[in-house]
């Protein structure tokens, strides 16, 4: 056997040892945040059922994706449209739903709602007509939640809708044909005790059950504080780090 060969060999043995560590890694990754979410439903009288799991994958390779599908995940997210496409191209013989979390660009919110099950980051009525535009065009219902911001009035906010134009938002969302209007995300503020925005955000989605009751889901909970989102009613929890690692 040539010398050639030899080194390919090497080369695909340490290839394949790589590849079963990064697939342990996540494995235990995972089991670890299933675990924390059982137990977070446990202790809210909740069935671990109702909490959806969506792994968000920004920044990890489409290799990591193929080990969570292989793993049993079906609901992955991104934050990013050029990365998501791209993954979700690349990606499109597994069968997952992909989730867009990120900032919306209003220009790219056609093309996002032409690869995604379910957009949570809707934050502003300029968005509804190229989402719907996109989700026609794809002949499918695209799945949104209305993005509400937790910060403090007058804060620097990073992004959501103000509470008090949330209600003007989801009607236009209810209104267009080819969006189907599910709930309402937010992400805590990072210089706050979460339980106490996510109380904010159970009183706000208790007043939007009223004008939406079919629209029951709620994407809230990360890495850091999936447990306190589960106890106000968490549907969907997006979490990252914590199952694939810090980022590279
Ligand atoms: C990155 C991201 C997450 C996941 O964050 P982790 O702390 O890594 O779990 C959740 N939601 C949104 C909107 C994100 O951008």
């Amino acid at each position: 056997m040539s010398q050639g060969s030899d080194v390919h060999r090497d080369d695909v043995h340490r290839d394949q040892a790589q590849h079963d560590e990064r697939g342990e890694a996540v494995a235990q990754g995972l089991a670890r945040v299933r675990a924390r979410i059982h137990e977070a439903a446990a202790v809210s009288g909740r069935l671990p059922e109702d909490v959806r799991l969506v792994v968000v994958t920004k920044f990890f390779p489409a290799s990591d994706v193929r080990i969570l599908a292989s793993l049993g995940v079906t609901e992955v997210a991104e934050n990013r449209h050029q990365e998501a496409q791209a993954k979700a191209e690349e990606c499109a013989d597994l069968g997952l739903a992909w989730h867009f979390v990120g900032g919306l660009q209003s220009n790219k919110a056609a093309a996002v709602a032409r690869y995604s099950a379910a957009v949570h980051s809707l934050d502003r009525a300029k968005l509804v007509g190229p989402l719907d535009r996109g989700a026609g065009e794809r002949g499918e219902p695209l799945d949104v939640l209305c993005q509400v911001s937790l910060d403090p009035p007058g804060a620097d906010h990073r992004s959501g809708v103000e509470p008090d134009r949330l209600a003007a938002l989801a009607e236009r969302v209810a209104q267009a044909d080819a969006l189907r209007l599910r709930g309402l995300m937010a992400v805590a503020p990072l210089d706050e005790d979460p339980a106490a925005a996510f109380d904010r955000l159970a009183a706000l989605r208790e007043a939007f059950l009223r004008d939406h009751p079919g629209a029951g889901w709620l994407s809230a909970g990360m890495s850091g504080d999936l447990e306190q989102a589960v106890a106000v009613g968490a549907t969907h929890v997006r979490v990252g780090s914590a199952v694939l690692g810090s980022r590279p």
